[in-house]
């Protein structure tokens, strides 16, 4: 069983979702913009959804625009309050300077910040806001900068530390500013209390598929008397807000997730949601000595730890956790390919070390404590494995494993190991994929000897006996974890030792 714990990436589509999605496809197919029958059921289908997110949020005037995700959520707001400041800019009236945005910001915040400046020619100045060592906005320094500001933007919860904001205290330091308020919703919907009324925030984006939704959905609330000009025009949807036929299977899909916070009787109880982050440290505890958590747990979603490890970098973990079928990444999914060290670890001014090493677990509303004790189970065997491999003296995977000579002195190309496996003596080739895996893709082909890495320790006694001339070729599906076990058994003394380049993932 795959045990998912990357949440904030994204989720699965909750069943009742996919089967609103799917009645909608089939039985409220029409065109919302019709005035027959069909049309009506569609449009009846969308206004319910929009009433649910309204009881939701608790906001009883301002939109609730759907759109395709956050991201459109995000561009549309800043759009808005960019025109607005080019608009009283040509009317020859004093405008703003800045914008201040927090420096731990989802990177769709600067990027839509950077292209509408630029767009409209605004050449207002972009200040990150710095954030503490805790990960929370310094309000100091946003109440000296905020008279300049014509947008302040400061996400609810962060997307890699699960860090909370403190609205409250930035909305005091807002007080009557002229400054607009963005808030980022994505990754505190349904986690922690938004009080929309109770505030001034004058734009909210959701994302459909942080919680249980499909990709390609979403909403931005927007506050009564903000600004608002549409990013796309055309049919007049959403009251000539958002133009486009209504992604109607998405909105359906999307209700029945905001159906299930209202209710509250489909998620797990905040309780629960702490006494599974309880479960998950006690784990990671014990199987990782000398872990450091990058984010205080108090002020942090209950459903997001990030932490580092000495001694091991982020991909070394990942290649770890992956092995025993826990799916966890090294921070934002939107950077996972960049080799980088998160943005939003650098702002808090951790260790480079703690920022190159780092590891987001995150799990969801709907995770059952069956599925979080079987995680805490594998991440003991995932710290057993650990504790052997470095006994043995396995290379660490860091991140320079794809580095030209690394790569060159490990891997072997599917056409040389093709070549390899038609010569005497025949290779020893090893797969150390999980059984799951092997069973989503067979390649009867090698011949392979299975071995899972966890397992890799006993193993390379054995295969150290071997004559020097065998060649042994590891295989997993990337080529990561496969580099990790022919580097741990040159270091035993095995040169002949390779590793299938690029994984099976490109063997055919
Ligand atoms: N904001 C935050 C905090 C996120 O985590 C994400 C997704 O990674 C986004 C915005 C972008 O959301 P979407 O994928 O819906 O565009």
């Amino acid at each position: 069983m795959e045990i998912y714990l990357d949440a904030n990436a994204t989720t699965p589509v909750l069943p009742q979702a996919q089967a609103a999605a799917l009645f909608a496809m089939a039985s409220a197919f029409g065109n919302p913009s019709s005035t027959h029958g069909a049309g009506l059921k569609a449009r009846a289908l969308i206004e319910a959804v929009r009433s649910t997110a309204r009881r939701l949020l608790g906001v009883s005037d301002g939109r609730v625009v759907f759109t395709s995700g956050a991201t459109e959520g995000i561009h549309s707001a800043v759009l808005s309050v960019l025109h607005e400041v080019r608009v009283r800019r040509d009317a020859g009236e004093p405008i703003p300077h800045t914008v201040l945005y927090g420096a731990t910001e989802h990177k769709a915040v600067p990027e839509a910040l950077r292209h509408w400046n630029l767009l409209f020619g605004l050449g207002l100045r972009l200040l990150p806001i710095p954030v503490g060592r805790n990960g929370k906005h310094d309000l100091g320094w946003l109440a000296d900068h905020v008279s300049e500001a014509a947008l302040v933007c400061t996400m609810a919860a962060n997307n890699e530390t699960g860090v909370v904001s403190d609205l409250d205290g930035i909305a005091k330091v807002l007080g009557r500013s002229g400054a607009r308020w963005l808030v980022d919703g994505v990754q505190a919907l349904g986690k922690i209390e938004l009080q929309l009324s109770e505030r001034r925030i004058d734009y909210m984006p959701f994302s459909g598929h942080k919680l249980y939704g499909p990709k390609g959905v979403g909403m931005l609330y927007v506050s009564e008397g903000a600004p608002f000009t549409p990013l796309l025009t055309g049919g007049g949807q959403e009251e000539a807000q958002r133009g486009g036929t209504e992604n109607v299977p998405g909105i359906a899909a999307l209700g029945v997730v905001l159906d299930a916070l209202e209710s509250g009787d489909v998620f797990m109880s905040r309780s629960i949601l702490h006494q599974h982050r309880e479960r998950l440290i006690g784990a990671l505890r014990g199987a990782f000595p000398g872990i450091v958590f990058n984010a205080p747990f108090d002020g942090c979603l209950p459903t997001t730890l990030n932490f580092s490890m000495p001694g091991a970098t982020s991909n070394e973990l990942i290649n770890l956790f992956d092995a025993v079928g826990i799916r966890v990444s090294s921070g934002s999914a939107c950077s996972a390919a960049l080799a980088e060290p998160s943005h939003v670890l650098r702002a808090m001014a951790l260790p480079t070390w703690q920022a190159e090493s780092a590891v987001r677990l995150s799990f969801g509303l709907a995770d059952s404590t069956v599925m979080i004790e079987e995680a805490c189970k594998r991440l003991d065997a995932c710290g057993r494995a650990l504790k052997a491999m470095k006994g043995v003296g396995t290379a660490r995977v860091t991140n320079q494993l794809s580095a030209p000579e690394t790569e060159q002195s490990l891997e072997m190309s599917s056409y040389a190991v093709r070549d390899a496996l038609h010569r005497k003596p025949p290779p020893l080739v090893v797969d150390v994929r999980e059984d799951a895996e092997r069973k989503q893709q067979s390649v009867a082909e090698l011949d392979a000897e299975t071995v899972p890495l966890w397992a890799l320790p006993q193993a390379l006694s054995r295969w150290c006996t071997l004559p020097a001339e065998t060649t042994v070729i590891f295989v997993c599906q990337t080529g990561r974890r496969s580099a990790l076990a022919a580097q741990a058994l040159r270091r035993q003394g095995h040169a002949n030792a390779w590793s299938l380049a690029g994984g099976l993932t490109g063997w055919s």
